[in-house]
């Protein structure tokens, strides 16, 4: 070893040290941190070094390059998708992960366990969900890998309902998939694993500005289709406005009736953590998976989700994700390992962040994160209706308010005004179709948000609509 791998090594402590620094002054000044830099910008692409430059320099040229450009997308005012920050507990978590490096697989035999420390995290947040036992799960990179994960066990199922191996043969014939208003990556799943998302059949919504799925027209298409099994795929909160179908009426439906019921509650299922909104997921538990997403209301860094499968179809899931043909990681069923149960064979230690988190702010931790970004929702979307010149789209059920601008400003105006706002770099918000009206959405997910970011923001908005009209 020689040149810079030698001398990083050997100062390795003042390297971090360093970076602890930056790093800090970053998190201690991310309320003012712009939350969106000029998106014309484009850096000039480097050339590869010859012998390097070492991490101090490479450092230096990032902080020229690149810091400048990082926005506040951890911030109390990034509401845009559905963004959530990072908690302090979690960014240790994380940076520890990087540090130990293991290669989380396995939870016996020889080498690396470190999937203990996964299994743990999942116990903890079942706990922290009010979510039974007896779900296996998991982390993947996202909500749309869990969808993806859950969907590849529901298509096993599917198969072997009809006699087929869908794993060993692939797909074939159609298969219906049921469903109301997916995500969008569910649908990107369903394409992915060859199931094809135009074999949707799409059932209506609960009558009067809803997204959930209306259980009558959901059970005539059940009993249209005699016996055949399909798969449901049902909402945990839609993206748009924060809408649940009724699981307690599927769970009912699911006695009646043959299917794969898979809930996308990427961040809807933390309402599980409010003592007043946990009604909205009541009946979930007799789903036969579930999506939720840590990087969002657990406030976890990227890249985090867990997929949550019923024990009970364990056999469907070593056959979807078998990495068979590698004798020497023995029986699947016998020696538990993550690379028989999910979509990547090497991965990191995920979990880690999530387990600090987690141990770190404990139930009430979160309910409070839970219930301050609820609030904050309904402030802000009190704001708008008793405004001149916005107005809501749809009531504030959770943690999203979903608007418009009022009558007398021409619909085509909302795109400007929103790049008006966002361009401020203050507050950041992204743009919508909803109800055939363009509007914009504000999603509270981030723990440092607080009261004054609500003013902050809506002082602006009434600043740039006054410019436009
Ligand atoms: C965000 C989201 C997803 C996709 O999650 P990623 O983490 O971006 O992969 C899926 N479903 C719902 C309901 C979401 O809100």
């Amino acid at each position: 070893m020689k040149g810079h791998l030698k001398s990083d090594s050997e100062q390795i402590d003042y390297l971090l040290d360093i970076i602890k620094r930056q790093g800090t002054e970053y998190l201690n000044n991310i309320t003012d941190r712009p939350t969106s830099i000029d998106h014309t910008f484009i850096p000039e692409l480097q050339s590869l070094p010859e012998t390097g430059y070492g991490t101090e320099k490479a450092l230096q040229i990032f902080n020229e390059k690149f810091e400048p450009i990082m926005v506040g997308s951890g911030g109390p005012r990034y509401w845009g998708f559905v963004t959530g920050g990072a908690t302090p507990a979690s960014i240790v978590g994380d940076w520890l992960a990087t540090i130990y490096d293991q290669n989380t697989q396995t939870v016996s035999g020889q080498g690396d366990i470190s999937a203990n420390i996964e299994i743990e995290t999942i116990q903890l947040l079942l706990k922290l969900l009010q979510l039974p036992e007896s779900f296996l799960g998991g982390f993947v990179s996202g909500a749309t890998m869990s969808n993806f994960t859950c969907l590849a066990v529901g298509r096993q199922w599917l198969g072997k309902e009809q006699g087929r191996d869908i794993a060993k043969e692939g797909v074939s014939g159609t298969v219906k998939i049921l469903t109301a208003t997916p995500h969008s990556s569910s649908i990107k799943s369903l394409s992915l694993l060859g199931l094809g998302s135009d074999n949707i059949v799409k059932i209506k919504t609960e009558e009067g500005n809803r997204e959930a799925i209306n259980i009558k027209d959901l059970e005539e298409h059940i009993l249209r289709l005699t016996g055949e099994p399909f798969i449901l795929i049902s909402s945990g909160g839609t993206v748009n406005t924060v809408d649940f179908d009724d699981f307690k009426a599927i769970s009912e439906l699911k006695k009646k009736y043959n299917f794969w019921w898979h809930i996308d509650a990427a961040f809807g299922g933390f309402a599980a953590c409010s003592d007043s909104y946990k009604y909205l997921v009541e009946g979930w538990e007799y789903a036969d998976s579930i999506t939720v997403d840590c990087h969002k209301w657990l406030n976890v860094p990227y890249e985090s989700a867990v997929f949550l499968i019923k024990e009970q179809h364990k056999i469907l899931q070593v056959e979807t994700f078998q990495n068979s043909n590698a004798p020497y990681l023995g029986d699947p069923l016998d020696n538990f390992s993550y690379l028989n149960f999910l979509p990547e064979n090497s991965r990191r230690l995920k979990a880690l962040p999530a387990w600090f988190s987690i141990m770190a702010y404990g139930r009430k931790g979160y309910q409070e994160i839970v219930d301050k970004n609820i609030s904050w929702a309904k402030q802000f979307g009190e704001l708008i209706e008793n405004s001149n010149d916005f107005k809501l789209l749809a009531p504030v059920r959770l943690n999203t308010v979903c608007f418009t601008l009022k009558d007398g400003v021409k619909e085509d105006e909302v795109g400007r005004f929103l790049e008006k706002l966002n361009d401020t770099g203050k507050v950041f918000m992204t743009p919508t179709f909803y109800n055939q009206h363009n509007g914009i959405r504000a999603a509270f997910v981030n723990w440092m948000t607080s009261e004054k970011d609500v003013q902050l923001a809506f002082d602006l908005m009434n600043e740039i609509i006054t410019e436009i009209k």
